[in-house]
C-alpha cells in the first residue's frame, strides 16, 4: 500500500485518513467516536465482534477494518477488547477540550481525578492529562483522560504518576 508506517512503525494520521479510518470532520463535531489504528491486514477480527452496535465490519478476516461512522455511539467497550491495543476513542466535540480513551493494562490503577503522563505514538510523553472515568472488561482498563484539544489524535497512552498518599 506504500504507506511509511511499514518504515517507521508509527501510524500518521494522513496514513489513517487514506485507509479510511480517521473519522470523518462531520462524525467527530457530533461527540465521541471510534479510532481503529490496525492497518496490517492481520487475521484477526476481534472487534467486528465486540461491538455492541455493529459498527465495525470487515469483507475477510485478514481486512482492515471498515467503521460505520453513524453506528457508532463513541462506547469504548471495543477498546479493551483489541489484543494488539490498537483501538482509542476520541471527543474533539467540544471547543476548549478534548477526551480520549485508551486501552491500560498495567499497575497502578489509574483513578478518576489524578493527572497522568499522556503517552504520544512513539511512546514520548505529551504532557499531562486528566482521568475521567475508567471501566474495565476482558482484563483490559478503557481510561478516559481529558487532555488538550490539539494533541487528541496523537495521544496513545498513559503513564501513572506515583504520588505520595
Ligand atoms: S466505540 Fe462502541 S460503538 Fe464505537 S465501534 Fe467501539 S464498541 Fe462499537
Ligand atoms: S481487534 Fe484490534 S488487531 Fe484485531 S482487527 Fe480489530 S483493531 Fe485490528
Amino acid at each position: 500500500m506504500g504507506l511509511s508506517f511499514r518504515k517507521t512503525c508509527i501510524i500518521t494520521i494522513e496514513e489513517l485518513r487514506k485507509i479510511g479510518l480517521m473519522p470523518p470532520q462531520n462524525r467527530l463535531k457530533r461527540g465521541p467516536v471510534v479510532l481503529i489504528e490496525c492497518p496490517e491486514e492481520i487475521p484477526c477480527n476481534i472487534c467486528v465482534d465486540a461491538c455492541p452496535f455493529n459498527a465495525i465490519n470487515m469483507e475477510r478476516i485478514t481486512s482492515i477494518p471498515k467503521v460505520d461512522w453513524d453506528k457508532c455511539v463513541g462506547c469504548g467497550v471495543c477498546v479493551t477488547s483489541c489484543p494488539g491495543l490498537a483501538i482509542f476513542v476520541v471527543d474533539v466535540s467540544r471547543e476548549d477540550t478534548a477526551f480520549v480513551t485508551v486501552p491500560y493494562e498495567f499497575l497502578p490503577r489509574p483513578k478518576p481525578g489524578e493527572k497522568v503522563i499522556i503517552l504520544g505514538r512513539d511512546g514520548r510523553s505529551l504532557g499531562q492529562g486528566v482521568v475521567k472515568a475508567v471501566f474495565e472488561q476482558n482484563k483490559t482498563l478503557a481510561v478516559k483522560i481529558e487532555v488538550p484539544k490539539e494533541i487528541a489524535f496523537e495521544v496513545k497512552g498513559i503513564r501513572v504518576v506515583k504520588t505520595s498518599g
